[in-house]
Parts: C-alpha cells; structure tokens; sequence
C-alpha cells in the first residue's frame, strides 16, 4: 500500500566557528568509514571534515496535518518499545 503525506524541505547551512561565513563542501570525500567530507569557509578559508553530511544539506520533514498531539502519541510508542 502506497500513501501520500505532506512534507516540508529545509535546506541546512554550515557554518564557521571563527568567522561566522558560510562553509560550503570542497567537493572531495575522505575515504574512511564512515566517510568524511570536507568544508572550506568562504570567510577565513579554514577547512572543517564533516562526518556523513555535506552542506548544504536539504532535508524534508513530514507535516503533522491531522494528529497535532504528535510528540504525546511518540513518547507513549517510545515506552511501550
Ligand atoms: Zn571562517
């Protein structure tokens, strides 16, 4: 059975401890396990190895359209597990 929900996409940024600009991937990827990938600043030119992730990442989240009481329904999953 297939079914359709709504969700929402977000776009998650990096960015510099120091600087405060945005660290975009260089476009390689580490060989390691698990991989790592690396960002330079666009500020200070630092470069930072994300572990799994390169920014900027979109991300889709599903909306809650019919059970707003959403978190009270999944913690009371999260005990019976
Ligand atoms: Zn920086």
């Amino acid at each position: 059975m297939i079914k359709t929900f709504k969700a929402e996409t977000f776009i998650e940024k990096l960015f510099c401890d120091c600087c405060h600009h945005e660290m975009i991937a260089t476009g390689k990827a580490l060989i390691s396990n698990p991989p790592q990938f690396p960002h330079e600043c666009t500020g200070c030119g630092v470069v930072e190895n994300i572990t799994n992730f390169s920014f900027p990442n979109a991300i889709i989240r599903e909306v809650e359209v019919h059970n707003k009481d959403f978190n009270k329904t999944k913690s009371h999953l999260d005990h019976s597990g």
